[in-house]
């Protein structure tokens, strides 16, 4: 599998909840337990401005450019800028279009693979970008720690450039993707699903194709029963892509959710999505999103769960 990442992904935010040290915690114990070899991880160039552009207006970009907020706009955003901030952010933003490709190619491969061997033994085609997943940015702000909407921007560039069709969002972080459903409102060749504890940020939810908000407190046997139900839907829908935004957020003891899953049902809830989509043989690109476990290694070993599943399942 196909990994992308690169060392500045983090950047300086000062003290925040937002923990910057996951993604080279993350990448290091994936080459410590020899999951990954280090020599093949994919180092990504910034999303281009004509790629931003496919989804941001030109006004915030240049304020993500200079810096020029308002006041009310940080807030909004709960981030300190710095040029250095925002070319992080773009990296990323970078790293999801490049995992996305990836993803769409493994699938081509394993297809022809699948033709030549009447289709025996199925497997997963899958990247990953570990990071990532900036679902809360909308084309004209930027809020709750998302400067960019990396997965609208990835969906876009990549139906731009002929790769893709219909693409579909599998929004599993504990607060409901809403830039990815405002950027997608009326869009007929993008589905958005969102799985997500109800009462909690954002607070005004605006409307994806399939939203299933739960109650606070939620746990495992619930929360996978619920998926259960709605990752139907999604497939049935016949997506030519799935970008898979796994936040470590619905933990029990994360300090920004009020669900209650535990690492197992974390790594039941990643099994689930990822082996539907590979019995539906729909490549699927896998996105870090949130993760505010009081313990930062909590959160690493949530999402090094998700890239072991995708690892796993298509091995
Ligand atoms: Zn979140």
């Amino acid at each position: 599998m196909h990994i992308v990442y690169s060392d500045r992904y983090q950047v300086d935010i000062g003290a925040h909840v937002f923990p910057m040290g996951k993604y080279a915690r993350v990448r290091d114990q994936l080459v410590a337990r020899g999951l990954i070899d280090p020599a093949s991880l994919v180092e990504p160039a910034p999303a281009g401005w004509d790629d931003l552009a496919l989804v941001h207006t030109g006004e915030y970009l240049e304020k993500t450019r200079s810096g020029r907020f308002r006041a009310s706009e940080l807030a909004l955003l709960e981030l300190p800028w710095s040029p250095e901030v925002a070319e992080g952010f773009r990296l990323m933003a970078g790293g999801t279009i490049a995992a996305a490709r990836l993803a769409v190619e493994a699938g081509a491969r394993l297809k022809r693979e699948a033709d030549s061997t009447a289709g025996a033994g199925r497997r997963l085609a899958a990247a990953a970008n570990l990071g990532g997943g900036f679902h809360h940015a909308f084309p004209s702000h930027g809020e709750g720690f998302c400067l960019y909407n990396d997965v609208a921007v990835a969906i876009r560039a990549l139906q731009r450039d002929g790769a893709i069709s219909r693409a579909a969002v599998v929004d599993v972080d504990v607060h409901q993707g809403n830039g990815t459903a405002f950027v997608f409102d009326r869009d007929s060749s993008v589905f958005t699903f969102s799985i997500h504890q109800e009462h909690n940020y954002p607070h005004v939810k605006p409307r994806g194709s399939l939203d299933v908000g739960l109650p606070d407190g939620t746990g495992d046997v619930e929360y996978l029963r619920a998926l259960e139900r709605a990752i139907p839907a999604v497939l049935a829908w016949r997506p030519d892509l799935i970008l898979y935004v796994a936040g470590a957020d619905p933990f029990i003891e994360d300090q920004l959710g009020g669900l209650c899953l535990t690492q197992e049902g974390l790594r039941g809830r990643d099994s689930l999505v990822l082996s539907a989509v590979r019995d539906a043989a729909i490549p699927v690109v896998t996105l870090f999103a949130g993760g505010y476990a009081r313990r930062v290694d909590d959160t690493v070993a949530i999402h090094i769960a998700t890239i072991e599943e995708a690892i796993r399942l298509g091995a």
